[in-house]
C-alpha cells in the first residue's frame, strides 16, 4: 500500500457576522493562509477551514437596525468576508457557516448527547450580563462595575438556562496543558489559562439562552436556544463533518493540527471548546495560536475612533502580495504590532522593489545586455560563489524552521538575506567589467546563472507568504517553480537561461 500523505488542518476563528472587517482580520488571514500554503508546498495534505459565527443576540439586533432578516444580514456580511478572502487570495477548502442545516443539525445533536450523558443540566441564571459581548460575568470580574471587555454597563438577568459542568474536565486540562507545551502558543498564554482560569476552579458554564430567538433551538426544549460556546466552537469538527451522516474528512483531518485566533478568545479554544471534546470523547486540537492585535498608527482599532482602515482598500491600491508581505514581516505573529501606510509603502519600496524587484530586473537585464537575451551552456565558476551558494543553502534551511513554528516575519528576513546578498555578489562579481575581460564569457555567464538560480529559489521560499510573486519570477526567467524540496537544491534550473523582460515586480511608490 502507497503511503498517504500527511495531513494538516489549519483553521482561523469564525468571523463575527456583527462585526466590522478591519486590518486585524486580514492579519488573521493571511497568516493562516500562508500557513496552508506552506504546508501544502511541503506536500501535506491541507484543509484549510474559515467561515461565519452567525447567531446570537447582537446579529438579530443589528439585521433589525438594518432593515434585514437575520439570515438576509448573515448572507450580506458572509458575502463581505468571501470578498475580503478573495481580495488577499486566501485560498481556503472549507468556507463554514453556522446557519448551514448541517450545521444545526449537528448542534443539535452534540447538545442532546451531552444533555442525556449528564454533562448538561437546567438549571436558573442570576447574574450579570453583557448583551454586546453575549457574556455573563460574576461580579468579581467585572472592570469599575462594567464590562471588562467592552467596557459598557451591564444588566441583571435571572433566567431558566442549560449548564455545562465544565468543572469536571478542569483537572484534565491543567495536566493536558502542562504535558503539552505547545498546545497554547505563544507560551506565554499558557501560564495565564492555567493561573487565571483553571486553577482556580471553573464555575458551570451557561450553554442556553431565553433572551433571543436567533440560534439553534435546544431540541427537547425549544424555548431555548444553544449560546455561541457549543454552537459556534464546534464548527471546527462540525465541518469536517463531525456527528453527520458522512464524517470520512473528520476521521481523516481530526484533530487540527492548529487553530489560528485572536488573543481574546484564547481562554474558549483553550479551555472551553477542549472541554466540550473531552466529554464527547474525542482527541483535543494539537495547538492553539493566540495572535495579537493591529493597531493603526499606533492606535488601538475601534469603531468609535474611526481608524479602521476596511483592509479592501489597501489591497486595491497597492496588490494583495504587498498587503500580505507587510503584514507577516512588520508584525511579529502571536504579538502586537502596527499598519499604517507610510510603513507599508517603506517596506514596498525598500524589501519589495529595491531588493527583490532590482535583483530580477538587473539579472534579466544581463542576461539581455551580455548574451542577447540566452545563457550559454559554457559556464564558469567565479570566486564568489561558494558563499553565495551557502546561503542559498542556509536560507532554504532556516525560513523552513522558521515558517515551521509560524514565525512568519523571521522566515521572511532569513528570506531577504539571500535577496542582499545575491545583490551583493552583483557588486563583487562586477559583471560589467567581466564582460570586458579577455576569457571571462564563461564566468561571466555562470554568474548570471547563480542569480538566476537565487530568485528560483527565494521565489518558491516567499510562495506561501506572496502566491503571486513566483510565477512572475518563472516567467521572465522561463523557468520551472516547483514544490518547497527544490528550494534546497542549488542548480536545478537548466544552464541555458532564455529571459523574457517583464514590467517590474514592484513599481516604486512616490512617497508624497
Ligand atoms: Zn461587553
Amino acid at each position: 500500500m502507497m503511503n498517504e500523505k500527511d495531513t494538516f488542518y489549519i483553521t482561523t476563528a469564525l468571523f463575527y457576522s456583527n462585526s466590522y472587517l478591519h486590518v486585524g482580520h486580514a492579519h488573521e488571514i493571511v497568516a493562516a493562509d500562508a500557513m496552508a500554503r506552506y504546508k501544502r508546498l511541503r506536500g501535506f495534505d491541507v484543509k484549510f477551514l474559515t467561515g461565519m459565527d452567525e447567531h446570537g443576540q447582537k446579529i438579530e439586533q443589528a439585521a433589525q437596525a438594518a432593515g434585514r432578516t437575520p439570515q438576509e444580514h448573515v448572507d450580506y456580511v458572509a458575502e463581505s468576508v468571501r470578498e475580503l478572502m478573495r481580495n488577499l487570495g486566501a485560498d481556503y477548502d472549507i468556507f463554514w457557516r453556522t446557519t448551514d442545516p448541517a450545521h444545526i443539525a449537528a448542534v443539535r445533536k452534540i447538545f442532546n448527547r451531552l444533555y442525556e450523558q449528564g454533562d448538561i443540566y437546567k438549571g436558573a441564571y442570576r447574574g450579570l450580563y453583557c448583551t454586546p459581548c453575549e457574556t455573563f460575568y460574576t461580579p468579581r470580574q467585572l472592570a469599575a462595575g462594567r464590562c471588562p471587555v467592552c467596557e459598557r454597563e451591564v444588566c441583571e438577568i435571572d433566567e431558566e438556562a442549560y449548564f455545562f459542568k465544565i468543572g469536571k474536565y478542569g483537572q484534565r486540562l491543567i495536566e493536558h496543558i502542562e504535558q503539552n507545551p505547545e498546545f497554547i502558543m505563544p507560551k506565554s498564554r499558557a501560564n495565564e489559562m492555567l493561573n487565571n482560569f483553571l486553577r482556580p476552579g471553573l464555575e458551570d458554564l451557561c450553554v442556553s439562552r431565553t433572551s433571543f430567538k436567533w440560534g439553534v433551538p435546544v431540541d427537547f426544549d425549544p424555548g431555548h436556544v444553544v449560546y455561541v460556546w457549543v454552537d459556534a466552537l464546534s464548527n471546527y469538527a462540525i465541518g469536517l463533518g463531525f456527528m453527520s451522516d458522512d464524517d470520512t474528512l473528520y476521521k481523516k483531518y481530526w484533530p487540527a493540527d492548529v487553530h489560528i485566533v485572536g488573543k481574546d478568545i484564547v481562554r474558549f479554544h483553550t479551555i472551553i471548546w477542549p472541554a466540550i471534546l473531552m466529554a464527547l470523547g474525542q482527541p483535543l486540537p494539537k495547538q492553539v495560536f493566540g495572535h495579537g492585535w493591529v493597531n493603526i498608527d499606533g492606535k488601538k482599532i475601534g469603531k468609535s475612533l474611526g481608524n479602521a482602515v476596511d483592509p479592501n482598500n489597501p489591497v486595491a491600491t497597492y496588490g494583495a502580495d504587498a498587503i500580505r508581505y507587510f503584514l507577516l514581516k512588520e508584525i511579529v505573529f502571536g504579538q502586537d504590532g502596527n499598519f499604517s501606510i507610510e510603513a507599508l509603502v517603506n517596506r514596498i519600496n525598500s524589501d519589495l522593489a529595491n531588493d527583490l524587484g532590482n535583483l530580477l530586473s538587473r539579472t534579466v537585464g544581463m542576461v539581455d545586455k551580455y548574451f542577447g537575451g540566452e545563457l550559454p551552456a559554457e559556464q564558469a565558476a567565479t570566486d564568489f560563489d561558494e558563499d553565495l551558494r551557502a546561503v542559498a543553502a542556509r536560507v532554504a534551511k532556516s525560513s523552513e524552521e522558521h515558517y515551521d513554528r509560524m514565525e512568519f516575519d523571521q522566515a521572511l528576513a532569513e528570506i531577504w538575506t539571500l535577496i542582499r546578498r545575491a545583490n551583493k555578489y552583483i557588486d563583487q562579481v562586477e559583471p560589467w567589467k567581466l564582460v570586458k575581460e579577455e576569457g571571462k564569457r564563461d564566468a561571466l555567464a555562470g554568474s548570471l546563472y547563480n542569480l538566476v538560480e537565487v530568485l528560483r529559489i527565494a521565489a518558491i521560499l516567499i510562495e506561501p507568504i506572496m502566491p503571486g510573486i513566483p510565477a512572475r519570477i518563472y516567467e521572465q526567467l522561463n523557468i520551472q517553480g516547483g514544490e518547497w524540496s527544490k528550494a534546497h537544491n542549488f542548480g536545478l534550473a537548466p544552464k541555458e537561461i532564455k529571459v523574457t523582460k517583464g514590467n517590474a515586480l514592484f513599481p516604486r511608490i512616490d512617497n508624497k
